[in-house]
C-alpha cells in the first residue's frame, strides 16, 4: 500500500537522485542530443519542489499534479511536456484514490502514465526514447517482476538502438552507443519507487 506520505517521499528521493545526476544526466544528451537534459530535469524538480513548499498536495492526486504542472510549466525542452503528460494522466488515474493499495492499481497509473507519454510524443517501445523505460516498467509491474535489473536493463536496451523521435533521430546510425537521456532519467523515477514497494 503506497500512502500519500510514500508518494511524496518517493518524489523527493527523486528530486534527489536528478540532482545528484544532472551532471551525467546532461553529458548523455550531449552526443545524441543539444547537452541540457539534466539541467531540464533539475529545473523541473525545483519547480515541483518550491511548489510543494508553498501548499503542500493533500492526496496523491495533487503531488502529481504539483509535478505536473512544475515540468510543463519550468522545462523547456521535450522531456517537459512528455513528463508533464505522464504525471498530469496520474493525476486523473488518482483522483479520489485515499491510498494505492494493491499492485494492480499502481500498474494501471503507470500505464495511463505512459498512454499520456504516448499520445504527446507518438513513439513506440524501441524507437530510443523515454517510452522504452515506461513500457518496460509496466510490463515489469503486469507481471509483479519489477526490480532494478529489469529497470536498468531497459535503460542500457536504448544504446543499441537507432532514434526514431527527439533530437537524436537526426543522427541516424551515429546514434548507436549512446544511451538515452530520457530513459535514463525514467530510470532514476522508478529505481527510487523500488524503495517504496
Ligand atoms: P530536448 O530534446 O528538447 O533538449 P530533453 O533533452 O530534456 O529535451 O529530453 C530529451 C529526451 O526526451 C530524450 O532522451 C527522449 O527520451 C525524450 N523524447 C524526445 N522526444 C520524444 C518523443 N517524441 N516521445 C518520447 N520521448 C521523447
Ligand atoms: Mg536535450
Ligand atoms: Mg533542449
Amino acid at each position: 500500500e503506497l500512502t500519500v506520505k510514500d508518494i511524496q517521499a518517493w518524489l523527493n528521493d527523486y528530486t534527489k537522485l536528478i540532482e545528484e545526476n544532472k551532471d551525467e544526466l546532461s553529458l548523455l544528451d550531449t552526443p545524441i542530443g543539444d547537452g541540457d537534459h539534466g539541467n531540464n530535469m533539475a529545473r523541473g524538480v525545483g519547480a515541483y519542489q518550491e511548489a510543494f513548499a508553498k501548499q503542500l498536495p493533500a492526496t496523491i492526486s495533487d503531488t502529481f499534479k504539483t509535478l505536473s504542472m512544475a515540468m510543463i510549466s519550468k522545462v523547456g525542452g521535450a522531456s517537459g511536456p512528455l513528463y508533464g503528460t505522464a504525471f498530469m494522466n496520474m493525476t486523473k488515474t488518482t483522483k479520489g484514490m485515499e491510498t494505492i493499495d494493491s499492485i494492480e492499481s499502481l500498474t494501471e497509473i503507470v500505464k495511463q502514465g505512459l498512454a499520456g507519454i504516448q499520445m504527446r510524443g507518438k513513439a513506440e517501445p524501441g524507437d530510443k526514447t523515454m517510452v522504452d523505460v515506461w513500457s518496460a516498467v509496466v510490463t515489469a509491474l503486469e507481471n509483479n517482476q519489477l526490480n532494478e535489473e529489469k529497470i536498468m536493463a531497459a535503460k542500457e536496451a536504448t544504446k543499441d538502438l537507432v532514434a526514431k523521435k527527439g533530437r537524436a533521430s537526426y543522427l541516424g546510425e551515429r546514434a548507436i552507443g549512446h544511451i538515452d537521456p530520457g530513459a535514463a532519467s525514467s530510470a532514476l523515477l522508478f529505481a527510487c519507487l523500488l524503495n517504496y514497494l
